[in-house]
């Protein structure tokens, strides 16, 4: 019985996870984590029987235990409730399918009680990429990419020497607004960016789906997943989602990773790793795919991908910003706070009003993503 715990357990990454964990007979899960959903963690709690469970609010962990007092599960809070569940003895692999930066101090915790972790949670990877990858290296564990090109990079890598590399063809969706310009932009509501042409995620990711800057996280997460140059990294539009990403080799060969899109397929590799395992779902049927097309990805109009090209390529604390501003001006979004095309308004006036700090600490990352959030609620 392979043991997982997992952080944003009701989740579009988290209920997923738990589908696969449920299409399969051999994975016990020891810990659970969400922040506010506690009618769906009560029903998680009832088909998975955690051991723990952890609630981001007293208030609602309270609220949890009073609903599941038949049971003897332990409900947990805050930030102290996220790591206990991420250092539980028994887990083998932690999923941090969590939203945002919240994840650095758990994700940590977890390596440093290794933990082999099996990462949706991109945006540690993106502030503390520096901080994490040597500490896994250092407790030896595996960071096991669940982002469905991430993992699709990983698959190319698998029997080739990482060395090898010469290029990362990162493919795009380009997302609902493709072909249009910034001038088309200016009335986007909330329902129009939330509708994905290909897949069904959580709310952040798909307004940064739309606006190109979840493709700007994947490239900086690409480098340091797979300890590659940013110049390394090029993003290729392919808007059908069928090549999840390709690696290409320094002889030339591309090697990629074909799919009908569907999440479960790099969650179920990144647990089961390097086993493969059988998927029920619809297949990729070549008769019926008529064509396979690529574009460039439009940077002018979708300028929080260059955006974050120039983060990544400065590196220290201008990705931490580049993500901390994002998070915020989206969740402004989303409240009908800000309009669509403030978002790479606001990134970049962040960006720029900041003061590098080259290897930054937990600390400095954190106090960081405070700075940013106070001068966009001092200005917007
Ligand atoms: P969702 O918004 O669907 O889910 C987020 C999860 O995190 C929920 O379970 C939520 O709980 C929980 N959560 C949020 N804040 C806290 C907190 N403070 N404490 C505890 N739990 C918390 O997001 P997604 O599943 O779409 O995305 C998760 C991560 O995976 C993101 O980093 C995203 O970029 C990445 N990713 C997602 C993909 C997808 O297909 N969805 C694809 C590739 C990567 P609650 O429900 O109670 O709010």
């Amino acid at each position: 019985m392979k043991k997982i715990a997992i952080l944003g357990s009701t989740g579009s990454i988290g209920t997923q996870t738990l589908e696969v964990v449920r299409e399969n007979n051999d994975i016990a899960v020891v810990g659970i984590a969400a922040a506010n959903n506690i009618d769906l963690l009560e029903k998680q709690i009832r088909e998975f029987a955690p051991k723990v469970v952890a609630v981001w609010s007293e208030e609602k962990a309270r609220e949890l235990r009073i609903k599941i007092s038949d049971l003897s599960v332990k409900v947990v809070s805050g930030m102290d409730g996220l790591i206990e569940i991420a250092v539980l003895p028994e887990t083998e692999i932690l999923v941090t399918a969590i939203v945002g930066m919240i994840g650095i101090r758990p994700t940590i915790a977890a390596i440093e009680a290794g933990k082999d972790i099996a990462l949706a949670n991109k945006e540690t990877l993106v502030t503390a990429g520096h901080i994490i990858m040597p500490l896994a290296k250092e407790h030896r564990v595996s960071i096991l990419p669940v982002d469905s090109e991430h993992s699709a990079i990983f698959q190319s890598l698998q029997g080739n020497d990482g060395k090898s590399i010469h290029k990362i063809l990162l493919t795009a969706s380009g997302g609902p607004f493709r072909g249009r310009k910034r001038g088309d932009l200016e009335h986007i509501q909330v329902e129009d960016a939330l509708k994905h042409p290909n897949w069904e995620m959580g709310r952040k990711i798909t307004i940064d789906s739309s606006t190109l800057v979840n493709k700007g996280l994947e490239v900086i997460e690409a480098k340091w997943l797979f300890d590659v140059e940013m110049e390394q990294i090029e993003v290729v539009v392919q808007p059908q989602s069928i090549i999840h990403s390709m690696v290409e080799y320094v002889d030339g060969a591309i090697i990629a990773e074909l799919g009908t899109p569907d999440m479960k397929l790099p969650i179920q590799y990144a647990l089961y790793y390097p086993q493969r395992r059988y998927l029920p779902g619809e297949r990729l049927d070549f008769k019926q795919l008529s064509q396979i097309t690529f574009e460039e990805p439009d940077m002018e109009t979708f300028y929080g991908l260059r955006l974050a090209y120039e983060a990544g390529n400065v590196g220290g604390s201008l990705p931490t910003v580049f993500n901390a501003a994002n998070e915020l001006a989206v969740c402004k979004f989303l409240n009908r706070e800000i309009r669509y095309l403030e978002i790479p308004e606001i990134i970049e006036k962040c960006m720029r009003n900041h003061k590098n700090i080259m290897n930054p600490s937990v600390e400095e990352i954190l106090e960081t993503e405070q700075e940013v959030y106070k001068q966009i609620e001092s200005r917007w």
